[in-house]
């Protein structure tokens, strides 16, 4: 057997070791995923290994929203029937995908690709809110709605950011969660989420 992660290390425990760096992916299940590869043709194979370097190379975190993009500005950010006075913050590009289900919303959002978290060494400068004051330092944004998670690290950063705007005179708010306390937006369902963003107050 050969000793994991050596030089000497078999292709394929180096590919399975590969795949169990993936969120929820134990290593059984990286050793399937390894065989499975082996199955697939050459040109899948090559798809496959092609599709990830390209989306590495072309994706980037949107130059107004933080989201990412492989346009300069994402399309959201880029569509004129956006109202840009009213900015979403929200922790992660998946929680974008979310509010867009709800096909509700026509504001825009903001990106934080993170929490503020310093028992994980997450501290605010590590998130993108130096980004989000210069949007809002031209005076046309009217309202921000703290969309982070219900959790102590969600509720911890909407309350850091709403101190931080306030003093610029803008309108802070919070969604108004029927969602239970520690809930993930991501799997809110559109109606659950739509309604704690109809019902949102100022913080
Ligand atoms: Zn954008």
């Amino acid at each position: 057997m050969a000793k994991s992660g050596a030089s000497g290390a078999l292709p394929l425990t180096i590919l399975a070791e590969q795949f169990a760096k993936l969120p929820g992916i134990g290593m059984k299940t990286a050793q399937r995923l390894a065989y499975f590869v082996m199955s697939m043709s050459d040109g899948d194979a090559k798809a496959f290994s092609e599709a990830i370097m390209n989306a590495k190379r072309t994706v980037h975190a949107c130059s107004v929203c933080q989201n990412l993009t492989d346009k300069e500005v994402c399309p959201i950010c880029s569509d004129p029937g956006r109202d840009a006075s009213t900015i979403c913050v929200v922790e992660g590009p998946k929680d974008v995908s979310a509010f867009e289900r709800t096909r509700e919303y026509r504001g825009v959002y903001h990106v934080l690709h993170g929490l503020i978290s310093p028992i994980d060494g997450v501290t605010p400068d590590k998130l993108r809110i130096t980004e989000l004051l210069k949007r809002t330092s031209d005076g046309k944004v009217k309202e921000v709605i703290m969309a982070t998670n219900p959790t102590p690290e969600g509720e911890a950063t909407a309350m850091y950011i709403s101190k931080l705007l306030k003093p610029l005179g803008i309108k802070v708010t919070r969604l108004a969660f029927g969602l239970p306390i520690g809930a993930i937006l991501e799997y809110a369902d559109e109606v659950t989420l739509y309604k704690a963003l109809e019902n949102r107050n100022e913080i």
